[in-house]
């Protein structure tokens, strides 16, 4: 049985190709970790020790600490740790913590308002009652109120500041708060607490029972899509720029490869060569395509101006066909919900509706359908094999 964790769930939501290689193939990446995660595990390690610390009746000084923190950094780091954002150095990301740290010491001195439970704390929490589908996780620091009150506190060093309903749906937290739940029966209530150290801000919620449960069978829901996925396609996002498996990554593996090349070397590789006669043609292929347009426009005025519907060329006729046709509110336009709702209303739908059958393949590859609607639709359908290119500008250097 397969222990799961938060992160190995949210790996496979994000890109099951990544999932594969990490938790299937059990692959050792390149790249172990980037200059971004280092920081978060330097920083939790300082904020680990200070608590530790004043479990033995220790205050650290902010000087102390931050000695602790950076000879944790001096002593860990290593040059094979991955920097994407080009514009800044190590040195920039080591100061970037010295200043979170900073923020967090001043605002939450003298740090009694809480008693701390646990540090790293590791939970597992049985998700169903047969104990099939398990789940583990590490909170960072568990503390209980002085009104009774547990509090799941996480130190987060993100350079952006999700917004509260992006929080709401946040799952890391609350399947901790499932797992306090079960393990202190005498939790009455259980805060999730975000530090978002890079603003200097904390962000509390509060889930209902009601909320809990249906997350817990969400997860449940996601473990099974996950144990019974066959295929396990690439997902590219922004994220991939932090991917460790991006060089051996189909999405990445030859940009990454080239991107190593002296300009020799990339003139002659035949990917290199076969893109540009690609992209060359498709630009011939816009500019013949915006010259027909403008030859039809003055068809069709030369079949008006001559009041004819058929004009004569040297091996082929052309035939001008205009109509004037009604025209709807698109998907998007204004005016479409009162459309549909007339045709509803009015019994019309169903004659000017049709299965849209590029939406339902979208919907079988989201992850939005449950495994046993997608099961049953899929009867109706194959799958089939499409090539299709796209051409993008690369990023510059
Ligand atoms: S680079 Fe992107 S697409 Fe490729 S495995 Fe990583 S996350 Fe997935």
């Amino acid at each position: 049985m397969v222990l799961y964790s938060h992160s190995r769930i949210s790996t496979f939501r994000q890109c099951p190709y990544r999932f594969r290689l990490r938790y299937i193939e059990r692959i050792r990446p390149e790249i172990e970790q980037s200059v971004e995660a280092y920081l978060g595990s330097t920083v939790h390690a300082t904020l680990e020790k200070l608590y530790r610390d004043m479990r033995f009746q220790k205050l650290n000084t902010l000087e102390e600490l931050l000695k602790y923190y950076n000879t944790e950094w001096k002593k860990n780091w290593n040059p094979a740790i991955l920097v994407v954002r080009k514009d800044y150095t190590p040195e920039n990301y080591r100061k970037m913590g010295e200043k979170f740290i900073t923020d967090y010491y001043n605002s939450h001195k003298p740090f009694d308002q809480t008693k701390t439970v646990g540090l790293e704390q590791r939970i597992v929490l049985e998700l169903d009652s047969q104990g099939k589908y398990k789940l583990q996780g590490y909170i960072d620091r568990l503390a209980i109120a002085p009104d009774g009150t547990y509090e799941i506190h996480d130190y987060k060093t993100n350079s952006s500041l999700p917004l509260k309903e992006y929080l709401e749906e946040d799952r890391q937290l609350a399947l901790y708060a499932l797992a306090v739940r079960k393990n202190y029966p005498n939790a009455k209530r259980i805060k999730l607490i975000w530090h978002f150290l890079s603003f200097n801000q904390d962000v509390k919620l509060e889930k209902t029972d009601e909320e809990l449960e249906k997350l817990r069978n969400s997860v449940i829901s996601d473990i099974k899509e996950i144990e019974s996925a066959k295929d396990h396609p690439t997902r590219k996002s922004a994220l991939c720029d932090w991917c460790e498996f991006r060089s051996m990554c189909p999405e990445w593996a030859h940009i990454t490869k080239t991107e190593k090349m002296s300009l020799k070397a990339f003139l002659k590789d035949s990917g290199v060569n076969l893109v540009n006669t690609y992209a060359e043609l498709t630009e011939k292929k816009k500019q013949i395509e915006s010259e027909m347009a403008a030859v039809r426009d003055r068809l069709v005025k030369f079949a008006e101006t001559s009041g004819v519907k058929a004009i004569a060329g040297s091996g082929h006729i052309a035939r001008v066909w205009s109509a004037e046709k009604f025209k709807f509110p698109g998907k998007n336009d204004e005016g479409r919900a009162e459309l549909e709702d007339f045709l509803r209303k009015s019994g019309l739908m169903k004659d000017v509706v049709s299965l849209d059958t590029f939406l339902l393949s979208a919907k079988m590859d989201s992850t939005e359908w449950p495994q046993e609607i997608k099961k049953a639709v899929a009867r109706f359908g194959r799958k089939e094999r499409i090539d299709r290119i796209y051409l993008s500008r690369k990023r510059p250097e």
